[in-house]
């Protein structure tokens, strides 16, 4: 017998067919004799339009109330999914974030889970019942509903597999799996077995948008097992698991890519200590996320700074650097949006040289120049020009040995 938390995403859950289906995956899993939890998203699209109601109503709305607004969707699904398993002779209860109780600290719109209560649910799963947990949502210290940010039911189940020690957090969505790269860009593209935590990591912040960033990393922190599966099909999903139990490793686990990303170049700053502070420090109090940085060698005593910011931050990120002109002391900016970040990831890269220069190779050979590098011990990303996002992403699953 295992204990297992089943997570069904929006896609999962979009219809009252799919609902069905999810209630009788809930029930074999049941019958095999495991013990299981479940964890909702909202509707598909219901979310979208809860926040878009909030947005029609006031650019400016009170995160509170939109909190209250925007856990409904799973609200919903939870009882929903409760009634078709009921249906099904199962003894299943829906719970909402607050009834659990699921705490989070008090940032309305983006909290964070800091503690989830579990002996409830641990007693009555001891006695048979299976609780339908409405994913993204919890209560903050104000005693009112708070949500994890979008895509947050992620996190809601692999924290709720932590608090009640399950053996796996089984991830259903509209893939199978974990692929070594958009199957839709590269049609030979392979199902990955097993990825270590860091790999999905990795390639969860560079665009592989298969799981919410934030439940990888606390996956990893509390070892949790999780599994991302396909809720319309039968077939094995892929194990994100800690990496000794990843025997034969290949160096590199996949190729993603993101056309998310701005490249901002502050033109002709002071080359003094300070500097790079005086131009990054503004952008973190604004709460923008700067990726890569580059600044180049010194002349006449100014340099170049180039970095590259999310898309959606990108406005606010020209303003900001405008207000800190006189402080930076820059003679200009020059930006560019057409800009697409590839990057090659695996653990295997710690113990085997030459990745980058494959990297920069295959580029070249196809004539695609390279604007920016950045590196950590198991990435090598590179910035190009947009328009080359494909034909970079096929030669490079080429180039290392990916392709199926
Ligand atoms: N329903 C929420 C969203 O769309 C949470 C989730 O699906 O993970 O962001
Ligand atoms: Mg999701």
């Amino acid at each position: 017998m295992a204990r297992i938390v089943m997570k069904f995403g929006g896609t999962s859950v979009a219809d009252l067919d799919r609902i069905r289906n999810v209630a009788a995956r809930v029930k074999a899993q049941l019958d095999a004799g495991d013990e299981v939890a479940v964890v909702v998203s909202a509707m598909a699209g219901t979310t979208n339009q809860l926040v878009d109601w909030c947005q029609k109503l006031s650019s400016l709305f009170d995160a509170r109330e939109y909190d209250a607004v925007v856990a409904t969707g799973e609200q919903v699904t939870a009882g929903l999914v409760a009634i078709a398993l009921q249906n099904l002779g199962v003894d299943a209860r829906s719970w909402m974030g607050w009834q659990i109780a699921v705490e989070t600290d008090g940032q309305h719109g983006k909290a964070r889970i800091d503690a989830i209560e579990s002996e409830e649910l641990l007693s009555r799963m001891g006695q048979g019942q299976t609780p339908v947990v409405a994913g993204f949502q919890g209560i903050g210290p104000d005693n009112r509903i708070t949500t994890l940010g979008r895509g947050g039911s992620d996190t809601s189940a692999v924290a709720l597999a932590a608090a009640l020690g399950a053996d796996r957090c089984d991830i259903y969505t509209d893939v199978d799996g974990v692929y070594t790269t958009d199957p839709r860009i590269v049609p030979q593209a392979r199902k990955l077995a097993r990825i270590t935590y860091e790999e999905m990591l990795e390639l969860a912040s560079v665009g592989a948008k298969v799981l919410q960033t934030r439940s990888v990393e606390l996956a990893m922190k509390e070892r949790v097992r999780v599994q991302v599966r396909s809720s319309f099909s039968d077939a094995p999903g892929t194990m994100v698991v800690d990496e000794d139990e990843v025997v034969e490793q290949e160096i590199v686990a996949g190729i993603a890519y993101s056309r998310d990303e701005a490249k901002i170049t502050v033109r002709r700053v002071p080359d003094r200590p300070g500097i790079a502070a005086a131009i990054f420090v503004p952008l973190a109090e604004a709460h923008i996320n700067v990726d890569m940085i580059v600044q180049n060698v010194a002349e006449d005593g100014t340099t170049d700074m180039t970095f590259t910011v999310g898309k959606a931050d990108f406005a606010r990120a020209n303003a900001v650097l405008e207000q800190a002109r006189e402080r930076i002391g820059f003679v200009e900016i020059t930006t560019d949006q057409n800009v697409a970040k590839l990057s090659v990831v695996g653990v295997g890269m710690r113990s085997h040289a030459g990745v980058a220069g494959t990297m920069f190779h295959t580029l070249a050979e196809r004539g695609i120049n390279i604007q920016v590098i950045s590196t950590s011990e198991i990435k090598v990303s590179v910035l190009v020009a947009a328009e080359y996002t494909e034909l970079a992403v096929r030669a490079l699953h080429t180039a290392y040995d990916l392709d199926a």
